[in-house]
Order: structure tokens, then sequence, then C-alpha cells
């Protein structure tokens, strides 16, 4: 369970929640599909609830003071990322009596290319009822790699968002192959956060909100109000031990608020099948759990470059060079490194890991070929071998995330 900072008193984060969330003016909400469908496709009642609540944040002033032209004052923008595809592909389908085979990532991909149209026709309809027209966005991780393209979605979001339009995003499932996918859509949504630039990000789930403990050990385990420091979480304790790679749950979801929180941004957990859970969390009702922002946000080149893809390999340091990082912030040098693993570029994402434990990740200078010859080594030694022109810093700490949420 998680321990409060000695000096925060619990009204403290409380009051922080009600103000974060009266003045939040651009929020990431993400729906899982555990909340959106069951065995029989999406449910419409779910979905024109939630699109019924999210119309009334949206044209809700957003810091209690109405200033805009006719009154309308200052109104939330909001970005929706949506999963659904694949289950109403395979509901439709077995509608049809045609239930085929849906494991594997080519019929994941196929049942998304069926389903994607049907989830944008519901969301469309349920939210043109409250007068608000939606816009579709399918992202690949790839999209957001690559600073030009990154930019281009950035500027379309903006006009989207001013033109008063609702995007509803998902993964662009049907081309996404494992290396370019973002693996869920929570990892996709906490990129959003810091695409679009959000201040408030809102994970629907089909929990209660995040467990103290995990439900498979302690069938009682009451939902924690508040994460105070959720990178001090045991995710592998309290979500049971899952792996980062897509498995959704609420492991990826503390992933995601850790990443949000990094960039200083809050999470609210909420159970998004209860009525009324969106009207009732922004009236300041106990629901859910807020997960508070960490107090110095990291600069969001470091974000960027950190997420963008997942590692392509590993570097495992000695004690002197975890030391040197951890505590004087310093680059990683080819001295410190006892062992590389995978094959890459130069200009890789790399973890870097100490007695199996990781530090982080960064940018790599060499390509693996090259960081194996100089493993180990001192200066002069790397010069003999790669001549003088050679970078002195394998990682060097302006491309280094230390505590990545990876
Ligand atoms: N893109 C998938 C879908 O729409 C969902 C992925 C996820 O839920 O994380 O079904």
């Amino acid at each position: 369970m998680v321990k409060a900072p000695k000096d925060l008193q619990p009204e403290d984060w409380r009051r922080e929640r009600a103000e974060a969330l009266l003045r939040a003016r651009l929020v990431v909400v993400k729906v899982g599909s555990a909340v959106l469908a069951d065995a029989h496709g999406l449910s419409d009642s779910v979905l024109h609830s939630l699109a019924a609540q999210l119309a009334r944040l949206a044209l809700a002033p957003s810091d209690g003071a109405f200033s805009g032209p006719e009154g309308a004052g200052p109104r939330r923008r909001i970005v929706l990322v949506s999963s659904g595809a694949v289950a109403a592909g395979r509901a439709l389908l077995a509608g049809l009596g045609r239930a085929p085979e849906c494991t594997g990532l080519a019929a994941r991909q196929a049942a998304a290319a069926v389903g994607q149209g049907r989830l944008m026709q519901a969301w469309d309809k349920a939210f043109l009822a409250h007068g608000m027209p939606t816009a579709q966005v399918l992202l690949t991780r790839d999209d957001l790699r690559s600073r030009q393209r990154f930019l281009n979605a950035r500027n379309t979001f903006a006009e989207l968002l001013h033109w008063g339009v609702l995007p509803v995003v998902n993964e662009n499932d049907t081309v996404s192959v494992s290396e370019l996918k973002f693996g869920d859509n929570d990892c996709l949504a906490s990129l959003l956060v810091n695409l679009i630039g959000a201040d408030l990000f809102v994970n629907l789930t089909s929990a209660p909100g995040v467990l103290a403990a995990d439900p498979r050990q302690e069938p009682a385990a009451p939902v924690m109000e508040c994460v105070h420091d959720v990178a001090s979480l045991d995710l592998g304790r309290l979500c049971g031990g899952k792996t980062s790679v897509g498995t959704g749950g609420m492991y990826s979801k503390l992933l995601a608020a850790r990443r949000a929180a990094q960039i200083g941004v809050p999470t609210l957990v909420l159970p998004g099948r209860e009525p009324d859970i969106l009207s009732r969390a922004f009236a300041s009702a106990a629901c859910g759990t807020w997960v508070r922002p960490c107090a110095q946000p990291i600069p969001r080149r470091k974000f960027w470059l950190a997420y963008q893809s997942d590692p392509a390999g590993s570097v495992h340091v000695d004690e002197g060079a975890a030391r040197a990082l951890l505590r004087d912030g310093a680059s990683l040098l080819p001295g410190g490194v006892r062992l590389v693993e995978g094959i890459f570029q130069e200009g890789a994402l790399l973890r870097v890991l100490h007695k199996g434990q990781s530090l982080g990740v960064g940018l790599s200078n060499y390509s693996a070929a090259a960081l194996k010859k100089i493993a180990g080594l001192k200066r002069h030694e790397v010069a003999a071998i790669l001549g003088d022109a050679h970078y002195p810093e394998v990682i060097h700490r302006d491309n280094l995330l230390l505590d990545a949420a990876v």
C-alpha cells in the first residue's frame, strides 16, 4: 500500500483533485473494451451514457467563469481514446453466423478492421445527439516516432479541437505490426497526453479503481482513493506480476498514469460502467482513484524520446556507472557497460539495467556491434579501436530518462 509523504494532509490531495477537475481544459479520456462491449458486442446504452456525460463536461465552463461570446464561456476540450474495434468486429461476425478464429495478430487486425467502422458509427451517433461532431483518428506508434508526423498529428488535433470536433482515437490495428504497436490503448492515451498537451487524463475501466492489493491474492482489497507517488508502487505485486508488453489490465493503466505524472498531469481512474460516473467525479464525489502528478515534471523532449518506441536492446552497467547515473546525473560511458543485449543501430532506444533492475532508458550513440567491441574499455582503448572521432558517451545524459515507465 502507498504511504503518503509525511507533510501531506489527506485534505490536500482532495483539494488538488477538486481544483484540477474544475480547471481542466484539455482532457484525454480513455475507455476500454471491457467498459464498452460485452459478449454481444458494443453496448449502445453504455456508449450513449458516456457520450451524454462527456458532452456535459465539454460544454460546461472549465474554470467556473463564463466569459465567451453569448455567455458560452470557455469549454473543456476532450480527446477520446476508444477501444472496442476488435470486440465489435468479432460480435458482428459471430452474429452473422461466421465465428472466425480470433486469435493471433492477423485475426485481431482483421476483426478490428470489421469493427472500427461500427465503433465509430456508434460514437458518432451518440455524440451527434448532443450536437457534437466527431472525427476518427487512427494512429500507429510509428506516427509519433517521427518528429514531423508527431507535429502533423498535433496540428490536426489542434484544428479539430478548435472547430469543436471531438477526436475519437484508436490504434490503427490493421497496419500495426508488433514492433510498431503501442501495445494497448493505455499506452497510446498516455502518449496523447503529451502530444496534445492535456492537463488531465481520465481512464475509464471495468475495475472500481486501483486496488490496494492484487485481488486474486486479496479479494477484499479496497480501492485506493489516492496514489501519491505512482513511481513507488510495486506494480508486479499490485497487479499480479504482469509484464509491460501489451497485457492491458491495471498494470498498463498504472504505467500510463505514471507517464502522465512524469509530465505533471494527474490521472483519474474511474469505473466506466457506473451510472453517471464522470458527472459524479467532476462534481467532487469520492470515486475511483486519483493518481497525483510528479512535483518536478521531466522535459517533454525526454518523455518523447523515452516512450516513442519500445527499447530495442539493453545494456547492463556496473556499480560505478549505476552510481554515476543515479547520483551524479552523469552520462553512460563505455567503461561502465558490462553486457550488451539485442541487435540495434545507432540512435536506438535501450534499457539501462543494473543487477537486473531497470535504471531507465536512453538513446544509444552506438550500434550493438560497435558497443560490444568497446564495452568495459577506457577512452584511449576505445580510440584505439574506433579512432579519435567517436562519441565519448554510449548514452548522453540529455538522451537518458532515469526511472522510465517502460
Ligand atoms: N485497438 C484495440 C481495439 O479497438 C484495443 C486495444 C486496447 O484495448 O488496448 O479493439
